[in-house]
């Protein structure tokens, strides 16, 4: 008989698969001897029976009622009992933690009768039904599906008419009254009655957790951070204890370290004479912890012990959920904690400081991806000094940010999609509203403090986030929101500063990040494990100069067709392109030249000893030429032809798929003296630093070579034009000559293209086009939905497509290396700078990957973790 139900007594931290996080960490908990109240976890197996049946198996049932019968020994209390009733949470819990995605459903057993018992026994009426009605809402919302709002609503109107400013003012005669409302909203929906069975409650709430895991927003949750829709979640069933029964009782969320900047102290928030959900869904703003120290000190030291024992035992920060019930500690939850990217990169190097972790587990702690979110822009600092704080809220989420305020997350996505940059601006936000927080720069609310779900999701995305601005008014009906007699209306501009938690009216101009403090470490240590280089993809000295800042190896890929968009190149490039013979070439390409000179000596000299790969020119030729009647008059005038014959030359020059036409080398084999020109401009530039006294070695890369025959033809004519130019000089230099792999046919030839290559390097943006057959700029039309469907796991422009793409560049790297065993190998297209894609590079043998300036910290921590987990294994 398969074990479907654990007691907290069986498990342990690495049974997550089966157990789920929570259910696991309870387990190991209570083996640590931590005040855990007890319980039992269905496992994720009875999950994946229940999907494919939608019913829950004998066996289970067996096993539950089992587990029910001892925990109602341990707790000597038992479900529907009239002295002493047993009750109970049901909470949903994944191997991988997706906060708020899931559901909870506390005060199970409750009804009618017992509500009364309860009152009794705590000689606290007030508590029970306040128990009751929390019971009636979740169990509505979880099992029956009714909205939130319909409860809500309710609660407001009493606490309106009765002039209340928070819940703890509701009377118990209103919270009699509420449980008879909410009864009704029962009875007006098609549900029917609540269940006043302890024991249908419970199953329809293990039920409704199973289902929970198909939801939208967990689906949606799941999608965004690329869990598997095959990992199920467990069930965790305990005994209550009450937050909500006294001045003595409460709960409250506590990180053993600050989850928005590291620092390694408790924080936490508590609300005194609460439950659990009120801390998390933002209801009432919650007091700091800090206010137990001062109030109940020894609760506090035991906190703070609770704190240190889990840190030093899952050596890392962790996220605590705990009730006082009574003066009496309870832990009810303990995880890794979420935390800000800025967060995670201190806490990681703190650990290894404090001997806890070493580096190389350091490195693997923090997210590739995260590090982005650090290399955003800060406030222009004159610019903000101009602007008057509108207000301020909590700091949840540090970053800054400016956009169109929307208050809703329909409007707020719809308005991204139209191109706006777009900050969500709500009273307090629940996973209904994720795909609208996805799209916002930032996410304000007025109500919630640091732990509620807002501040949560905005630190896990790595987006700015402002909560609990309690001077901002958000009024959905009117869609505006205001601060005194200020008003912002759907629409405007606002600027929010995660960092201070201060809101601003207006844009705020931004200036770019830079690499500093505990980042700077972590990249250094990086840069000690990883074995792949990290070069970067630059067009202009520009872009190199910030890759340079961001420690980048130096450059992997230089287009240079995107050098001749300036006005006075693009016109010279209009005009080779346009001439019919090379007499007709050759006057612009001597300008271009020059260009072309100039540019690749600021490369080469902003580069000092770092290599350097200039590919050589590969455009579709569309994109250069003039395309309207109004573009195509004014460059006849500056060419000096007739509009008739620029437009009979145009047409001729037509190609109906230019991506695959006469691009990339073709062009050469056509038109050698462009590529001449490039080499000379190239060669030109290494000589005169030679003469400054600066050795370059430049690397010439072809595009879009897919034979031995073709590239050797190419490698001739780059080979000749060096031989001439260092024909009558008494100097060698030392220069390499490699392709791009990016046709299917020259990676299945590898072993025959290395003949005539120094180096390779995968042009994945075209291997992909190529191996899918998707035109790479129309798959926009059809891709988002292939993801959608899951017919596709990702967009293979951006992940690697390992089983097909991939296949096709490990062939090549292992035929490429057949005839040249020491072949450097480089990716260059743009999932050279994506983690995921980098740990399969490290596995196929790549040497280097080239990517976007800000990739380059992204690419660098991702191929130091590639390396670590592949010597690990
Ligand atoms: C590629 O194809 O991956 C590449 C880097 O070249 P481009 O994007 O310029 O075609
Ligand atoms: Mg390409």
């Amino acid at each position: 008989m398969t074990q479907l139900v654990y007691n907290f007594a069986e498990g342990n931290m690495n049974m997550r698969d089966l157990l789920g996080g929570k259910g696991a960490n309870l387990a190991e908990m209570t083996r640590l001897g931590l005040p855990v109240p007890q319980g039992f976890t269905l496992t994720t197996t009875a999950c994946h029976d229940y999907q494919e049946t939608h019913q829950l198996s004998a066996e289970l049932l067996q096993q539950v009622d089992r587990a029910l019968e001892q925990l109602s020994e341990t707790s000597g209390k038992r479900f529907e009992d009239e002295q002493n009733p047993l009750l109970i949470s049901v909470r949903s819990g994944a191997a991988i933690s997706m906060p708020g995605m899931m559901d909870t459903i506390l005060n199970i057993g409750l009804n009618d009768k017992t509500v009364a018992v309860l009152a009794k026994l705590t000689a606290n009426e007030r508590f029970a039904y306040d128990s009751y009605r929390r019971l009636l809402a979740m169990f509505g919302n979880v099992v029956y599906g009714i909205a939130e709002d319909a409860f809500d609503q309710i609660l407001t109107d009493i606490k309106t008419q009765k002039g209340y400013q928070s819940d703890l003012d509701l009377t118990t005669e209103d919270l009699k009254t509420v449980v008879v409302e909410f009864k009704q909203i029962y009875r007006h929906s098609d549900q029917g009655e609540f269940p006043q069975k302890p024991k249908d409650q419970l199953l329809a709430a293990i039920r409704a957790v199973f289902e929970s895991w198909d939801n939208q927003r967990a689906r949606i949750y799941r999608r965004e951070n690329q869990i598997s829709e095959d990992l199920g979640t467990a069930v965790n069933v305990q005994e209550m204890v009450f937050g909500n029964a006294g001045a003595d009782c409460g709960t409250g969320v506590a990180f053993t370290r600050n989850p928005a900047t590291g620092e390694n102290k408790l924080f936490g928030e508590y609300l005194q004479n609460a439950q659990g959900e009120d801390v998390v869904a933002g209801i009432r703003t919650p007091q700091s912890v800090e206010v137990l120290a001062t109030e109940v000190p020894q609760l506090y030291d035991q906190l703070h012990t609770i704190a240190h024992t889990l840190e030093q035992h899952y050596r890392d920060m962790q996220d605590l959920e705990f009730t006082i019930e009574h003066g009496k500690m309870f832990l009810l939850q303990a995880r890794d904690g979420k935390r800000t990217p800025a967060a995670a990169v201190k806490i990681a190097i703190d650990l290894v400081d404090e001997g806890l972790l070493s580096k190389q587990e350091a490195i693997l702690k923090v997210k590739p991806e995260s590090l982005t979110a650090l290399l955003h822009p800060e406030f222009d600092s004159q610019m903000m000094a101009e602007h008057a704080v509108l207000t301020t809220g909590l700091p949840a989420s540090p970053g800054a940010a400016t956009g169109q305020v929307y208050f809703t997350a329909a409007t707020a996505k719809q308005a991204s999609d139209e191109g706006h940059r777009v900050i969500l601006v709500r009273q307090d936000t629940s996973p209904e509203d994720i795909e609208g927080m996805i799209v916002s720069q930032a996410i304000v609310t007025s109500r919630g403090g640091m732990t509620s779900h807002a501040a949560v999701v905005a630190r896990g995305m790595g987006a700015t986030g402002v909560v609990g601005a309690s001077e901002l008014n958000v009024n959905y009906a009117k869609k505006q929101a205001s601060v005194g007699e200020q008003v912002i209306e759907e629409g405007d501009w606002i600027s929010v500063d995660g960092t201070t938690g201060n809101l601003y009216l207006g844009p705020i101009e931004t200036t770019p990040a830079t690499i500093k403090g505990d980042l700077s470490i972590l990249l250094e240590w990086a840069k000690e494990f990883a074995k792949l280089g990290v070069y970067t993809n630059a067009d202009t000295p520009r872009d190199f100069q910030k890759a340079l800042e961001f420690d980048a190896d130096g450059i992997g890929l230089t287009r240079t067709e995107h050098m001749f968009f300036k006005p006075e190149r693009l016109l010279q490039m209009r005009r080779v392109i346009l001439a019919k013979t090379a007499d007709q070439r050759a006057e612009p390409l001597s300008h271009l030249l020059e260009m072309q000179q100039a540019d690749f000596y600021e490369i080469y000299k902003l580069a000092g000893d770092k290599e350097v790969t200039i590919r050589l020119l590969d455009p579709p030729l569309h994109e250069f030429l003039p395309h309207d009647a109004a573009e195509i008059q004014e460059v006849a005038t500056q060419i000096g032809v007739s509009v008739d014959y620029l437009t009979t030359r145009i047409d001729s020059l037509k190609e109906s798929n230019p991506m695959l036409g006469h691009r990339g080398d073709r062009l050469a084999v056509t038109f050698p003296d462009i590529y001449q020109m490039q080499v000379k401009a190239i060669m030109t530039a290494v000589l005169r630093l030679s003469d400054e006294g600066q050795i370059v070695h430049p690397h010439i890369m072809i595009p879009l070579t897919d034979s031995q025959a073709e590239m050797g033809w190419v490698r001739k004519l780059v080979t000749d034009q060096i031989a001439e130019m260092l024909a009558d000089r008494d100097i060698t230099v030392d220069y390499t000559v490699g392709t791009m792999m990016e046709m299917p046919r020259a990676c299945v030839t590898a072993n025959q293209v290395a003949k005539e290559s120094d180096f390779f390097s995968f042009g994945t943006n075209d291997l992909t086009q190529l191996t899918f057959g998707y035109s790479r700029d129309d798959v926009g039309s059809f891709m988002p939905e292939y993801i959608k469907k899951g017919i596709l796991p990702a967009d293979p422009f951006q992940t690697v497509d390992v089983e097909g793409v991939g296949e096709l560049m490990k062939m090549a790297v292992n035929r490429g290396r057949l005839t040249k065993p020491d072949l450097p190998i480089g990716v260059c297209g743009e999932v050279g700078g994506d983690p995921a894609s980098i740990n399969f590079f490290e596995q196929i043998g790549v040497t280097y990957v080239s990517c976007s300036p800000f990739r380059v910290p992204v690419a660098r921590l991702a191929a130091a973790q590639a390396h670590i987990l592949q010597t690990a294994n």
